[in-house]
């Protein structure tokens, strides 16, 4: 006890809540990028005890979701080397999930709706699962983005990548002309756009994976005042 080990900041607060950082962690989460030959570009923020995900099976889930997806580029489809194969090997839980799900993405009808969506052969993607990751991500790169956490709750989610129904094109809209953001672009990068509180007051954030998997994840922004 008393062993004061993580020396930060006394300024540092956590991404999400603000309050007292305890730690820092990566975002992306480290899981995801087994394949790249570099990890020191990769973007860390402080967080609290509550909100750190290291090590989080939702996270495990997304990457494994990730490496299977044949919709992502070379550096991508390395993850299934590095990582997906063994990663299914050692987790009965995720090899039962992902059993028969590697022939990829295919046209699958709504039986409520008929909407034709995208999905996995055979296979209900958690999405419980998938958008507390991705909120978790958007959260901390606005964090690294602005330096302060994101002020506003979550609109919705939309895993691109997953279904083919559209984000509202406003929020489409704003992220028209957005720049991309990250040092390995091929790997991660992200776009975001904030839209002034007196027009939408929505905060649009894409964070794509492999240049194939992508999810868009919209915030109504608190007024500020
Ligand atoms: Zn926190």
């Amino acid at each position: 006890m008393g062993k004061n080990k993580k020396k930060y900041s006394t300024t540092d607060i956590c991404y999400w809540c603000g309050n007292p950082s305890t730690s820092k962690e990566h975002v992306p989460p480290r899981c995801i990028f087994k394949a790249l030959p570099s990890k020191n570009q990769l973007i860390t923020v402080p967080s609290c005890d509550l909100h750190n995900h290291a090590k989080s099976a939702d996270d495990e889930y997304f990457a494994a979701l990730l490496a299977i997806n044949f919709q992502n580029n070379i550096v991508g489809k390395e993850q299934v080397h590095k990582m997906a194969i063994p990663t299914l090997l050692h987790s009965s839980g995720l090899a039962s999930r992902f059993k028969d799900q590697s022939r990829g993405p295919f046209m699958i009808e709504d039986p409520d709706t008929g909407d034709i969506q995208r999905g996995f052969h055979g296979f209900e993607p958690e999405l419980d699962r998938l958008n507390n990751v991705f909120e978790h991500i958007a959260r901390a790169i606005y964090y690294h983005h602005y330096k302060c956490p994101l002020q506003g709750s979550v609109e919705h989610i939309f895993p691109e990548f997953l279904t083919n129904i559209q984000a509202p094109t406003e929020a489409i809209n704003l992220l028209k002309d957005a720049q991309k953001h990250g040092e390995n672009p091929e790997a991660f990068y992200y776009q975001m756009a904030i839209d002034n509180l007196i027009n939408t007051g929505l905060g649009v954030i894409r964070l794509s994976f492999y240049e194939g998997t992508n999810a868009i994840v919209v915030f109504q922004m608190d007024a500020t005042e």
